[in-house]
């Protein structure tokens, strides 16, 4: 019985450490989105930036082929001015004209003040390039380090489920089923260390004669209250 405790103790170990490296390979998605969120979050003024110019350099791009539309327009009409056999068509083209040249003048007044917001734009960006980039390098280094923890956490849990029916299979029957149901329904926490007199587990006291046999270790012994088996630690006491 004896040696069935100190077993008891180490499968639960194991266990412990399988669960948290399984919640370690297991949360890795959650905790790069979390880095790329903070990224975002850090650098929202360049990212801002980044759309502020990328809209305008759209409209910039459409004024630019409003500007070409008018400008065949504005020949069509020179071309109609040449042609006109008669006054009206004339006085038609001359006034088309004339309404093409003030829209492109409009458009490219346009253009300009884009020009210039986008010129702003890019000194801007370019200024806080560095920040950014640096702030890219450090989040990339973090990932690659919870991938490098990760691929060791699977490696370890590889290695403690292999050696876990080792250590599972000479526990006696009784301590087996014991083990299996107090860890099915304390979730995962079959054992409980008893010390100052009372269960690690639930708080409860533990009476000096059922404290002295914990200690002795000589037998099973579960907790009044909570049924968790009951073990002692010099160390930690
Ligand atoms: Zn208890």
């Amino acid at each position: 019985m004896g040696n069935d405790l100190s077993r008891l103790i180490l499968l639960q170990k194991l266990d412990v450490e399988i669960r948290q490296l399984q919640d370690e390979v297991t949360s890795l998605p959650v905790r790069q989105e979390e880095l790329e969120r903070q990224f975002a979050v850090a650098v929202t003024e360049y990212l801002d930036l980044k759309s502020e110019l990328e809209n305008a350099q759209t409209d910039k791009r459409e004024l630019e082929t409003k500007i070409e539309e008018e400008q065949q327009r504005h020949q069509k009409f020179k071309n109609d001015l040449m042609k006109s056999t008669n006054e009206r068509e004339y006085t038609t083209a001359v006034r088309e004209i004339d309404v093409a040249r003030k829209v492109i003048s409009q458009l490219e007044t346009e253009t300009l003040k884009l020009m210039e917001q986008i010129e702003k734009l890019e000194s801007s960006l370019a200024e806080k390039t560095p920040a950014m980039e640096l702030e890219r390098q450090q989040v990339d280094r973090q990932l690659a380090g919870l991938r490098e923890r990760t691929v060791d956490a699977e490696a370890r849990l590889v290695e403690l489920r292999s050696n876990r029916p080792g250590l599972y299979d000479l526990l006696s029957k009784e301590a087996r089923s014991n083990y299996d149901r107090l860890s099915r329904m304390k979730s995962g926490l079959a054992l409980a260390e008893a010390r100052s007199h009372s269960c690690r587990g639930c708080r409860m006291s533990i009476r000096p004669q059922v404290f002295n046999d914990i200690r002795r270790a000589e037998s099973i012994i579960m907790c009044e209250n909570c049924g968790r088996i009951l073990y002692y630690d010099d160390e930690a006491e």
